[in-house]
């Protein structure tokens, strides 16, 4: 265990948190050659494949940050969780899950047979593309902007900034997304969606583009950890019965057709995107020691090399490490 004797609430304690830090990210990072960066979607294809970051931002305010730390990335599937629920906050959990379902695919992300499949008929979660696309038609609002200005406000109350699209991203995916169109078709062809076709893929798309920091991803982990209120301002941002159902789902569904292994292995709700960034949730716990972040706190990972899963191969190595070390998992 890390800990030692070595009380983690005062300066040396966070020094030595560091430090233990510092010493694993180091060496996962040289393991970032056994992942391959994403390149279906041409413009991510230019992210360093050996960088390796993590922010950790606790409720007490500790904040341990390592690593490739002063990287901007787009935040891919990842904005799914935001999506599912600004859907619930403006349509109900209820009319939002008679639409998507909350099972597990154990399919890959962009997999359009298991839509053929489930019964009842509706996509199967929110976190794989269907879902996501799906969730982005019932979005209120007739453009896209109209549709996610209410996903913008919510980021902003948790980061205390606007979040900004890539545009390159953006146009990137928008030209090549063969896959997301046509499940976008099928979607229709079956009745899912409740918005005219391009203004939901352009929705999906922009959200997908949104940029974001290692520390901003651990914001939006710390807040759902702290049942959707701002530990800052103490302001509800989220319903709890809808941040419970998002952290339910990112620890069934969040790492994609590895999810069951990562539940297994690490134990917290977590989701990933394909540019490498992984948001992580630690809710409090209770533990008879003294072990970091006992009152939970939110984590964020970067690490663009992929495995096949479509998962940063290292930071899934790192947060394993440190959730094992920390006695971080749920059970
Ligand atoms: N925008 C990406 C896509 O639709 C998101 C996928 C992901 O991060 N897994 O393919």
């Amino acid at each position: 265990m890390v800990q030692g004797s070595v009380n983690l609430n005062t300066e040396r304690g966070k020094e030595w948190l560091q430090d233990y830090v510092d010493n694993w990210v180091n060496f996962y990072q040289k393991q970032t050659d056994e992942g391959k960066v994403a390149s279906y979607i041409p413009s991510l294809e230019h992210a360093d494949p050996n960088a390796l970051g993590i922010s950790i931002i606790g409720k007490n305010g500790t904040i341990i940050r390592s690593g490739d730390t002063n990287v901007e990335f787009s935040i891919q599937s990842i904005s799914k969780v935001l999506s599912f629920i600004v859907a619930c906050m403006e349509r109900g959990l209820t009319y939002v899950l008679q639409r998507v379902d909350v099972e597990p695919t154990g399919e890959s992300f962009n997999s359009i047979m298991h839509l053929e499949i489930n019964q009842p008929k509706k996509p199967f979660n929110p976190l794989v593309n269907s879902g996501a696309i799906t969730v982005s038609s019932l979005l209120e609002g007739r453009t896209s902007d109209q549709k996610l200005e209410p996903l913008y406000q919510l980021l902003e109350k948790i980061l205390g900034h606007r979040p900004e699209i890539d545009v390159d991203v953006y146009v990137s995916e928008r030209d090549t997304s063969m896959r997301n169109r046509a499940i976008g078709y099928y979607l229709l062809e079956e009745g899912y969606l409740e918005s005219d076709l391009s203004i939901t893929l352009e929705t999906y798309f922009k959200h997908c583009s949104l940029n974001v920091t290692l520390d901003d991803l651990a914001m939006i982990g710390l807040v759902l950890s702290n049942d959707g209120v701002h530990p800052n301002t103490d302001e509800t941002l989220i319903p709890k019965q809808i941040a419970r159902v998002a952290k339910s789902l990112m620890l069934t569904c969040g790492m994609y057709d590895a999810s069951g292994k990562f539940a297994s292995y690490v134990g917290i709700p977590a989701k990933s995107g394909v540019s490498g960034g992984i948001l992580a949730v630690v809710p409090p716990r209770v533990r008879n020691q003294n072990l970091p972040f006992l009152e939970g706190c939110g984590i964020g990972v970067f690490g663009p090399a992929l495995d096949k899963q479509g998962n940063s191969t290292a930071g899934i190595k790192l947060l394993r490490h440190i959730a094992n070390q920390w006695d971080l998992s749920l059970f």
